[in-house]
């Protein structure tokens, strides 16, 4: 059987080429947003289409996956996921050549297609991790920690973690991975939660994994609250740090559940908030 490609699109940053891979989509109901008025919620009544990109970062000498999407994990509850790595795709096929993967953080949606029957599907792959990060997810005390409804969650994580784990290259804050490749320490969505810089030939670019979850709401109002941020106010500081920067030096960026493979800019909206300008 033939599976097509997944959409994809490709942005520039001086020598360095960056490829959005759509894994698919998420509906994501409204109620896991608060901190929203009553007409923002409308907006994504009854549920949020989340996107799920992953990027393929392509320097001269390395071949660079930012999250791996959610392999077969989540189909049940979100069927048009995993296309990333999909039996039959291109990045499959090619998936010894991956020298390194970035990831994030590890919610099941970001780390799911590393791992298929108890195998990495990426086996010369380094995978780059915070340390407070893989620390707080392979606790084995966590599951015993968390709400009822969240234990499949850990369950889950935990358990692509222990065939992640011989791969794993761990990092303390802010890290240069060489090449213009750098990691950034962004928690509050999760505790290691960190984002990437590209920069080449005095371009840059940004990838912000889910220091941002809903384009809907949050350009607007970063201060809506996410129900699966583990620390929520951390991460609305970490979002809106972020955006200012981004705003003022105009720096062209990716987010995981944006609802488009574009990268764009922000601009500052006279009341307040931003709005994101997609470049095409
Ligand atoms: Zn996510």
């Amino acid at each position: 059987m033939h599976t097509p490609a997944p959409q994809s699109s490709s942005f520039a940053v001086g020598d360095i080429t960056v490829k959005t891979l759509s894994d698919g989509h998420l509906d994501i109901p409204a109620g896991y947003f608060s901190n929203a008025s009553e007409s923002e919620l409308q907006l994504v009544s009854p549920s949020a289409r989340f996107g799920a990109n992953c990027w393929l970062i392509e320097t001269g000498t390395r071949k660079i996956l930012v999250d791996a999407g959610s392999g077969d994990w989540l189909k049940a509850r979100f069927p048009d996921t995993g296309h990333v790595t999909d039996a039959g795709t291109a990045l499959v096929s090619a998936s010894s050549e991956i020298t390194d993967i970035i990831l994030t953080h590890m919610h099941a949606d970001h780390i799911g297609g590393l791992i298929s029957n108890g195998q990495s599907l990426f086996p010369n792959a380094k995978l780059h991790l915070q340390e407070s990060e893989w620390a707080f997810w392979t606790n084995d005390d966590l599951a015993s920690t968390v709400p009822e409804d969240q234990k499949p969650i850990v369950e889950l994580i935990q358990s692509l973690a222990r065939p992640m784990s011989p791969q794993v290259e761990l990092h303390t804050g802010d890290s240069d991975l060489g090449e213009g490749i750098h990691l950034s320490f962004a928690p509050g969505h999760t505790p290691g939660h960190q984002i990437v810089h590209v920069a080449s030939g005095g371009k840059q670019a940004f990838l912000l994994g889910d220091a941002l979850v809903s384009g809907t709401l949050q350009f607007a109002n970063p201060e809506v609250r996410y129900a699966l941020d583990s620390a929520p106010e951390t991460a609305a500081q970490t979002r809106k740090t972020l955006f200012e920067k981004l705003a003022a030096d105009q720096i062209p960026f990716a987010a995981t559940h944006l609802d488009t493979t574009s990268f764009g800019v922000l601009q500052a909206r006279a009341g307040g908030g931003y709005s994101f300008e997609p470049i095409a």
